[in-house]
């Protein structure tokens, strides 16, 4: 099976070959055509368990993987609080989708343990040695979820950015926190935008150079290898309201998720691609509601204010993976796209065809919600039924309410959680009529003494542990960074 440069068709590569370079050479992503042609039965996955589903979706779509049960084993053994990984519970008249159990309270725990497994024995089918290092850039979560997946893996090295300033203090203590010798954690003077264009431009610079023997990947959810892990949960949560009388087979259901870099989404869309009965995929954003806008007119513009919200792993002007989505509803019009893409790099906005927003808007709703929308979901949803959400799952749960409002049928509503309470303990604490304590350590128990909702071992583990990585460097300066690092021996 063949990947290709959502750009230019003449570069394509295998499932391995795309995993390893993360990004195609032309700086398109890398996309299968047709997954809706694909021979699955998505049936005989309802009756499965978690790590036997993941095994078939993923060998369905990364085909040059050997022994993919192995993997999946081997990467989630004993790192999720249980071994379904992702439970939904049901809060209310919705279904909650828990994807925030694993090893480091973030919904990209999914992808980024099995994500080092992929790489690894990618490097083996294609008779790689060299190191590889991987960029990552991150809004908050992705960092430490990569870090955790990556130290200490043979044969890898990592280098983390993220914004100065730009992140929660229990984001920022997990990332610098970080043991292992083959981790690097960097702060960058600027935004996500600006981290993740930093790493993308670094990827140009870089296509094609020998640096010392090693060869750059992304763990960003630009690598298909990100995305592919995150379809399971969608089949995960239909299985259980099939097993739990709520729907039969074959019946739709909506997915309502906390959207960023557009990867999380754009996975429900591929759940759907390969036979799962979605509903409407609801996109919910925040105040930085370029994907509102974009999903009711057609006109995605980034040229606008950047907010900084209490859900700041969704503080995104540019979504990535929206390119992809873009390949999928175009009919896989590599020219269409490369045209589009150019326009968001010179211009700052496009717009799409007629046909193409029809398209997007039949599949995909939306919605956005402030903080202080979010805040008082927070509250609510605590007092009324007992469950306690972090500010990206408040932001879906409005936008869900918004959604049921005005649907036209009854089917059941999954919103997708994608972090647990205590990486954002000050938030919470302020949505809930609190005066959050200035050291957020202490604030995380004052949480736990106002709720009784267990803190996560590893974000309590937290405060004991030194710091390791300090530097703090300008957006121009990631390169000739990234080139010195690659160069040292040590660590
Ligand atoms: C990354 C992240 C999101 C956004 O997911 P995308 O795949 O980037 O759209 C939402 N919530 C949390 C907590 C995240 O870490």
């Amino acid at each position: 099976m063949i990947y290709q440069s959502t750009r230019d068709h003449r570069l394509a590569a295998s499932s391995t070959r795309a995993v390893l370079d993360g990004i195609a050479p032309d700086g398109g992503l890398y996309m299968l055509d047709h997954m809706e042609a694909l021979d699955f039965d998505w049936r005989s996955l309802l009756e499965k368990d978690t790590m036997s589903m993941s095994a078939e979706i993923l060998s369905a779509l990364l085909p040059e993987f050997a022994d993919m049960s192995a993997l999946v084993k081997s990467g989630y053994a004993g790192k999720f609080e249980t071994d379904e990984l992702t439970p939904t519970v049901s809060v209310g008249d919705r279904h909650v989708l828990e994807l925030f159990r694993g090893p480091t309270s973030a919904f990209k725990d999914v992808a980024l343990s099995l994500l080092p497994r992929l790489i690894t024995a990618a490097k083996d089918v294609e008779g790689e040695s060299g190191d590889t290092v991987i960029l990552t850039a991150t809004s908050g979560d992705t960092g430490k979820a990569a870090l955790e997946g990556f130290h200490d893996v043979p044969g890898t090295k990592i280098i983390v950015f993220y914004p100065h300033g730009g992140v929660s203090p229990v984001q920022q203590a997990q990332m610098t926190t970080q043991v292992g010798d083959n981790v690097c954690v960097c702060a960058v003077r600027g935004n996500f935008d600006d981290a993740q264009t930093g790493v993308k431009n670094i990827f140009a610079a870089c296509a094609g150079r020998d640096l010392d023997g090693a060869r750059l990947s992304s763990a960003n959810s630009i690598n298909i290898g990100r995305l592919v892990p995150q379809i399971v949960y969608y089949f995960k949560a239909y299985a259980d309201l099939v097993n739990a009388g709520r729907i039969k087979a074959g019946q739709p259901v909506h997915y309502v998720v906390p959207t960023g870099n557009f990867g999380d989404i754009l996975a429900g869309y591929f759940a759907k691609l390969l036979g799962l009965p979605v509903g409407k995929l609801v996109c919910a954003s925040n105040a930085n509601n370029v994907l509102t806008d974009f999903i009711e007119t057609g006109v995605y513009d980034k040229r606008r204010p950047f907010h900084k919200t209490t859900s700041p792993s969704m503080d995104i002007l540019v979504s990535s993976n929206l390119e992809r989505l873009l390949y999928l509803l175009c009919g896989c019009d590599n020219e269409y796209v490369a045209d589009r893409m150019r326009e968001l790099k010179e211009h700052g906005v496009y717009r799409v065809n007629e046909t193409l927003l029809q398209k997007l808007r039949a599949e995909f709703a939306c919605g956005c919600a402030s903080d202080e929308d979010a805040a008082d979901a927070i509250e609510t949803v605590w007092r009324e039924q007992g469950y306690l959400m972090d500010p990206h799952t408040a932001v879906a749960w409005c936008v869900s309410e918004q959604f049921m409002a005005s649907r036209q049928d009854d089917a059941p509503v999954v919103v997708l959680s994608t972090a647990s309470p205590y990486k954002f303990p000050a938030a919470v604490l302020s949505a809930l009529g609190q005066e959050p304590d200035a050291d957020e350590f202490a604030a995380l128990d004052q949480l736990h003494a106002l709720t009784g909702v267990p803190i996560p071992k590893n974000l309590a583990a937290l405060r004991e542990m030194p710091v390791r990585h300090t530097d703090v460097i300008d957006k121009e300066d990631m390169l000739s960074y990234v080139l010195r690092k690659v160069g040292e021996k040590q660590w």
